[in-house]
């Protein structure tokens, strides 16, 4: 049986830089899952598909085929054969991920791909909904959450770090509405699983946050 480790919380806590840093520490696999509803939003704004007709975006996202590949470690997703990692971060493709995640057809198949990943190999899993619905038997659960002030703040520090101009309150205001989308949506709601471990990283360094959840996670 695979060693599983779950981490959810919401956009910006720092879920990725920390499962990813944390997977090298343990060697275990990092799939990031909120690449894979990403790569179906890119699919849907390439389309040209309308976000807010859910049936449109139903119909339509049996076509777009997400797979998962590993080069040199680093999760690589496919959609419909290509590559698209490179197009996966802007901010643009989150906000339309969060609009699609909502609908049953899109979640289906995202989801049967992520539990077939953690039972073939030792991983940790990264998104909203993976301690409560993709993997509930995972051996470790970790609800990394932080303030949206702070995680505000984070993100505006790391836009202007790479020279990208960035208005604080809309990036605030931004992530309070993704996680109001994200906590309040029918099927598979960002919530803290009942056996998950809360770690708030508002007041913590990422080094701090690292320590905490490999001691959190180790196997012994
Ligand atoms: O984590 P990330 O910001 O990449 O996720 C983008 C969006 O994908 C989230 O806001 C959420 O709506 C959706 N998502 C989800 N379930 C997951 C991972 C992400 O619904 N397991």
């Amino acid at each position: 049986m695979s060693y599983n480790v779950a981490i959810d919380g919401p956009a910006g806590a720092g879920k990725s830089t920390i499962a990813k840093a944390v997977a090298r520490e343990l060697n275990l696999i990092y799939v990031d899952t909120g690449a894979m509803y990403r790569a179906v939003a890119l699919y849907m704004l390439r389309e040209g598909v309308d976000l807010t007709d859910r049936e449109q975006v139903a119909d339509r996202c049996i076509r777009a085929d997400v797979t998962i590949g590993y080069e040199d470690g680093v999760q690589v997703v496919f959609l419909n054969g290509e590559n698209v990692n490179a197009f996966l971060r802007a901010e643009e493709v989150g906000e339309a991920a969060s609009m699609i995640s909502p609908i049953p057809q899109v979640r289906k198949n995202m989801v049967k791909l992520q539990k077939s990943l953690a039972a073939k190999s030792d991983c940790i899993m990264d998104g909203r909904d993976i301690g409560t619905c993709v993997l509930p038997g995972a051996q470790r659960k970790i609800y990394l959450t932080a303030s949206s002030d702070v995680r505000a703040r984070r993100r505006y520090e790391e836009l202007t770090a790479k020279g990208e101009s960035a208005d604080l309150q809309k990036i605030k205001a931004d992530i309070e509405d993704r996680d109001y989308r994200d906590m309040h949506r029918e099927i598979s709601p960002l919530k803290q699983a009942d056996d998950a471990v809360v770690v708030d990283t508002s007041d913590m360094t990422v080094e701090e946050v690292i320590a905490s959840v490999i001691k959190l996670c180790s196997r012994e």
